[in-house]
């Protein structure tokens, strides 16, 4: 009896009894609604909105909740304070930085991942399978051979931090695992100018530093000058240090230029160095037969970084890095820890293979929105709307060429456009893209090219219609008149 007693007063986070669950499903059915109702309406919304004081003072001066006021009130504190200020990628006319606007079947997805909650280390069981499909999935739609090894991260920056892992351990021709960096000659690294930021800060943390990074310069598209990667190679052999990897971008972040990836992958084969493709926005073009040829030369990568949360239209966060030789992937990880020993059966069986692939032990079950959005869509439905993206970026650079107001800043060879008001000075153009952004109507972001300030577009989004860029740029003539006086 006693027994009995104490089972009964044992705590749970889970409700108590059938009328608690039941009231606990008609919010999460309340909650599934209101996730629609704000997709459904967005076009209707402002892109984005400021968080007012009322709602920073809601949200950030709030005490530790040391008593639960329930699921229904807190729900009620997301819809007032937390729902309305999103940065704003779920809408048509979101065009910054690079973000992808996720779908509602991701959302879906992402909810149902969380009800079997797995630790996705790499265990005997239905989330290994589905992450080690969606690898070999992408694999193949990169053009990589059938064995490439992968994983999912969070993100490009991440997974180039992984790929550039393994071409370290693989090339470095030392004990890099064991010995660091002092175990041989400084190692090189070579990239553009227009490389992401990923890329110092990942030299940063393998302790390679930023001055092993060789930035080469770029020609008048922005790729990378074979040339001077040539020379730069040439002369840190002479100086005795060792060139390990080039680091080729598919799509730059200003500008979307593609390096000459098929120049730079022959290179790197001939001086036995690591080829890395950052195509973290840009990769998926490569699931169209006629955009292929703008990123060929890819698929020779020994490591390729992308996102799926940018141009793979899937909701944060997920990456993915295909690492071409999978012993050399393993290898460059695996850490055989007592804890995580092989069992002769059961769950552990087979090690944790995706714990050996990547920095991350207790990984969460990000495949399940890829494989879940892959089935339910479809590739070729994807891919015709990677096309889109890019057509309709053909009408924005229109746009924008039969303006008298607007002129290009800068080629735009896929789905970045950076255009500038032609009579407006940098200041000026800064003030044209701030009350843009705060006016709600449209959300690009801004560059420097050339040294000097240009909007820009970034067009990764599948509910963007044609009639949105005439309304941008209308927009942008409006303020700009309002900004310059004519
Ligand atoms: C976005 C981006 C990254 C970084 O990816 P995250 O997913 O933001 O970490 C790296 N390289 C390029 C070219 C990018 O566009």
């Amino acid at each position: 009896m006693a027994q009995e007693k104490d089972a009964l007063m044992e705590r749970t986070l889970d409700p108590v009894d059938a009328a608690g669950w039941a009231e606990l499903r008609a919010l999460a059915h309340r909650m599934v609604d209101g996730a629609f109702y704000h997709i459904v309406g967005r076009r209707e919304q402002p892109v984005w909105q400021k968080p007012s004081d009322a709602v920073r003072k809601a949200i950030g001066g709030e005490e530790v909740p040391r008593a639960g006021e329930g699921a229904a009130a807190a729900y009620e504190s997301f819809l007032n304070n937390v729902l309305p200020y999103a940065i704003g990628n779920t809408h048509p006319r979101f065009w910054g930085w690079v973000m992808g606007g996720g779908d509602a079947v991701g959302m879906m997805a992402e909810m149902l991942a969380a009800a079997m909650n797995p630790n996705v280390g790499g265990f005997d069981d239905s989330a290994t399978l589905v992450e080690e499909q969606v690898v070999r999935w992408m694999a193949e739609l990169m053009g990589m051979p059938a064995g490439t090894s992968g994983v999912l991260m969070s993100g490009g920056t991440m997974a180039n931090l992984v790929g550039l892992n393994v071409g370290r351990f693989a090339r470095s021709g030392f004990d890099v695992r064991g010995e660091g960096m002092r175990g041989g000659p400084e190692l090189r690294v070579y990239c553009s100018t227009e490389t992401h930021s990923w890329l110092k800060k990942s030299m940063e943390l393998m302790g390679m530093g930023r001055s092993s990074l060789h930035a080469v310069g770029v020609d008048a598209i922005h790729r990378m000058k074979i040339d001077e990667l040539k020379a730069a190679i040439a002369a840190d052999r002479a100086a005795g240090l060792k060139p390990l990897c080039a680091v080729a971008t598919a799509g730059t972040v200003n500008t979307g230029a593609v390096d000459d990836l098929t120049v730079i992958a022959d290179i790197c084969q001939a001086e036995g160095m690591w080829f890395h493709v950052d195509g973290a926005f840009g990769a998926p073009a490569y699931w169209s037969e006629k955009l292929r040829p703008i990123v060929r030369g890819m698929e020779r990568a020994d490591s390729l970084a992308f996102d799926l949360h940018k141009w793979g239209y899937m909701p944060y966060d997920i990456g993915c890095v295909l690492v071409r030789d999978a012993e050399a992937h393993k290898a460059a990880f695996a850490s055989g820890a007592s804890y995580l020993t092989a069992m002769d059966r059961g769950p552990v069986a087979d090690g944790l293979r995706f714990a050996d692939r990547n920095v991350e032990l207790s990984r969460g079950f990000r495949a399940l929105k890829a494989w879940m959005s892959l089935k339910a869509h479809g590739v070729d439905a994807l891919t015709a709307l990677i096309e889109q993206n890019v057509e309709q970026a053909r009408y924005l650079v229109q746009l924008i060429e039969q303006s008298d107001a607007l002129e290009l800043a800068a080629e735009a060879p896929l789905n970045i456009v950076c255009f500038r008001y032609r009579v407006a000075n940098d200041d000026e153009n800064k003030e044209i893209l701030m009350r843009l952004q705060e006016s709600g109507l449209a959300v690009p972001s801004g560059t420097v090219i050339s040294g000097r300030f240009a909007i820009r577009v970034a067009h990764t989004n599948h509910r963007t219609r044609r009639e949105d860029f005439d309304l941008l740029v209308e927009a942008v003539e409006r303020i700009g008149r309002e900004v310059v006086g004519r």
